[in-house]
């Protein structure tokens, strides 16, 4: 039987899983990528943030994406009750990229993973990780398409299997997340948008006009498209009825601004559903395996920070890896997991306070102090790994003092 021997195992060629591979590979080290589908393949998660960029170009990434094509974003525009806003991302506290795209997942996660290829990655497709054994060094029991299977011996697994959780699984780290369940409907419409004041360049998040913490996604693309989602709890959805297309079409008109904005729109992709991804684990990483992306923690989609988080802990992750494989001693609890997590956490703020809606009281403020917007504009780019920055350093009492002085302006 076939047995592989590497230095690093990754499961999964999503964009966590790429960037890692294209850095330990970059650095010298023997790198196999085991996918279970085949590129392009679809994925939800569509808009990026600017940080994202840094971390595409430090795997020598940044000219594909840049030559790609895909459609320019330069900031976050939000819209409830027929207030207007937006986030001008270059306007930001964080030095680093200021714009970025809005991308569909299958060509952009299939660019990345090319460019990967190319740069010398090995990757395996239609290849599936169904067991593993770590009492010793770790290995992986891998299953082919033609029904083969084999085993892959490693120093070090990464797992970037995104919602497919395979090490959370596999090895009793699942938790719940602290977030209550919601759900996304969502599809792709040939939009016809006619207004002259629609800003392709934004991702548009509107809010439902009587339930705040019903919100939709519009995310433009470069082909004359649009991503269109809607997110809430599922209850508050359960008087929809009719196919899940009716349901989505239904609650998008509910919101006067989106039902005028896409009235010639036509769906042009079965529309989809999911729920309860918020998802959480036990642990991040130990000296055999490091939980990348999704498979570790997912708080929710609202700021478009999933990918951001996954490429974040791609670099982290291959930094103390690199370290551990050429003999160093490393803590991956202090040197990965303490600080991913300070950015997930900052972003994990920002989710809680969107939903009971304080956030939204800042964001929707008429006249807003522009440094305090500027800190808070860092953030949505994805900064929020930037300690130097006193609204992730002290997120949640820094945000406590914007609500209050938004609350004191009002009254
Ligand atoms: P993925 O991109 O999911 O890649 C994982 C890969 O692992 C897959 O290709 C899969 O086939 C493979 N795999 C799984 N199991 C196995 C196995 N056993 N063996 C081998 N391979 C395997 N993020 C954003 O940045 N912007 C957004 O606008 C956004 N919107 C979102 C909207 C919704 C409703 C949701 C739920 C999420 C959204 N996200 C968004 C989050 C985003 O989808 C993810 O954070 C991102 O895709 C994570 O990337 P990843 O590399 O961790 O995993």
């Amino acid at each position: 039987e076939q047995l592989d021997v590497v230095d690093v195992v990754i499961i999964g060629a999503g964009p966590s899983g790429a960037i890692a591979a294209s850095l330990l590979h970059k650095a010298g080290k023997r790198v196999l990528v085991l996918e279970r589908q085949h590129f392009p393949r679809f994925s939800i998660g569509e808009s990026l943030l600017p940080c994202c960029m840094n971390f595409i170009e430090e795997a020598g990434m940044l000219e594909a994406v840049n030559a790609a094509g895909f459609q320019f974003k330069n900031g976050a525009a939000f819209r409830r009750n027929g207030t207007y806003t937006t986030f001008d991302f270059t306007d930001k506290f964080t030095p680093g990229h200021g714009t970025t795209f809005q991308v569909q997942r299958g060509n952009f996660d299939k660019l990345l993973a090319d460019t990967a290829e190319a740069q010398g990655v090995e990757i395996r497709y239609g290849h599936t990780v169904e067991r593993i054994d770590i009492s010793g060094k770790p290995s992986l029991f891998v299953s082919t398409e033609s029904g083969e299977s084999y085993q892959v011996d490693a120093e070090f697994m990464l797992d970037a299997s995104g919602f497919g959780r395979v090490l959370p699984r596999l090895l009793d780290l699942e938790r719940p997340s602290n977030l209550p369940s919601r759900m996304a409907i969502f599809t792709h419409v040939e939009d016809n948008i006619s207004d002259a004041n629609f800003d392709r360049n934004k991702i548009l998040i509107s809010v439902h006009p009587e339930h705040k913490d019903i919100w939709y996604w519009l995310i433009p693309f470069s082909n004359g498209r649009c991503s269109l989602g809607v997110v809430a709890e599922p209850h508050l959805l359960a008087r929809l009825d009719g196919s899940l297309e009716d349901k989505l079409l239904q609650v998008v008109r509910e919101e006067p601004g989106l039902k005028a904005l896409l009235k010639d729109a036509v769906v042009v992709q079965q529309c989809a559903e999911l729920k309860g991804y918020s998802a959480n684990v036990s642990q991040l990483a130990s000296d055999k395996y490091a939980l990348l992306g999704n498979a570790g923690e997912f708080l929710d989609p609202v700021f478009s920070s999933g990918v951001t988080i996954a490429m974040q802990s791609a670099s982290l992750a291959a930094r103390t890896l690199l370290k551990q494989l050429n003999g160093e001693t490393v803590d991956w609890q202090r040197d990965y997991a303490e600080p991913l997590m300070t950015g997930v956490n900052c972003f994990r703020t920002y989710v809680q306070a969107w939903y009971d809606g304080t956030f939204q009281e800042v964001i929707f403020f008429e006249n807003p102090n522009p440094t305090i917007k500027q800190m808070i504009c860092s953030i949505l780019a994805g900064y929020a790994w930037d300690t130097e920055n006193p609204f992730v350093k002290e997120s949640q009492r820094r945000l406590n003092m914007v609500v209050e002085l938004c609350r004191e302006a009002k009254a």
